[in-house]
């Protein structure tokens, strides 16, 4: 089955462009972010010391995530409970990389994004999907860009969920998640190997988009024509 994987830091434009080359290719959209987000949320929730891993791997493996609808429209359930916005929020941000640093945590997720990528064409995005997710994904890009840049887009994003925070603490914010999701032992934010490196700072999504296409597309012909 066919796959694409898209990796990268907080704010690189990864879900924006997985989100559109998915429509387009018309391949489902896995925003693997968005597991990760959905545990953290009813960790939060439960109340549990983000230290307790027991009660927080007992917890996740018994929760139903599930991602449904269109790319661009993409909503998120935990139990049948709609939380698209909720995960979003600062609170989830800042708890997320040490709900998703547990091995155990990990190896749910990954397993549900393995499955799902078996039965259906993806483009999936995250920080390990590359390296460990897909390893023999088709096609691997890591997106990149400045932490100005990462974080007046997050801005934007906070801004559409009526959250105002300024863009020194968003700046501190995601550059130690990007820190903790890099230094982790399991599963650690890498760029692959065999993965094209794009710093998305000062194109835009059509142009990240048009590079993207262009591999796509020339590879595709190739394995055509041979
Ligand atoms: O992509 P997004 O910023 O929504 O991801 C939220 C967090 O989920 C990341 O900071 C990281 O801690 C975790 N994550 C992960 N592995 C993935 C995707 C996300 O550890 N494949």
């Amino acid at each position: 089955m066919i796959s694409i994987a898209i990796d990268g830091p907080a704010g690189s434009g990864k879900s924006t462009i997985a989100k559109r080359l998915a429509s387009m290719l018309d391949y489902l959209y896995i925003d693997t972010g968005a597991m990760y987000r959905s545990a953290t949320y009813s960790v939060l929730r439960a109340n549990l010391p983000l230290s307790d891993e027991k009660a927080i791997v007992d917890l996740v493996s018994g929760l139903t995530i599930e991602l449904v609808g269109s790319p661009e429209e993409q909503r998120v359930y935990i139990d049948g409970t709609e939380v698209t916005r909720d995960i979003r929020k600062d609170d989830v941000s800042s708890a997320v990389s040490e709900v998703s640093k547990f091995k155990e945590i990990r190896r749910i997720m990954v397993e549900k994004q393995q499955r799902i990528a078996k039965s259906h064409p993806v483009v999936m995005d995250g920080r390990d999907i590359g390296t460990q997710v897909l390893p023999e994904a088709d096609f691997k890009f890591f997106l990149t860009a400045s932490l100005e840049e990462r974080a007046r887009r997050r801005k934007k994003d906070f801004e559409a969920l009526e959250e105002s925070l300024d863009i020194k603490q968003i700046m501190d914010s995601i550059s130690k998640r990007d820190e903790e999701d890099a230094n982790r032992e399991i599963s650690p934010l890498k760029q692959a190997a065999d993965a094209m490196l794009i710093d998305t700072t000062t194109k835009s999504v059509e142009e990240v988009l048009a590079v993207m296409l262009r591999i796509i597309n020339k590879n595709e012909k190739k394995e055509f024509t041979s």
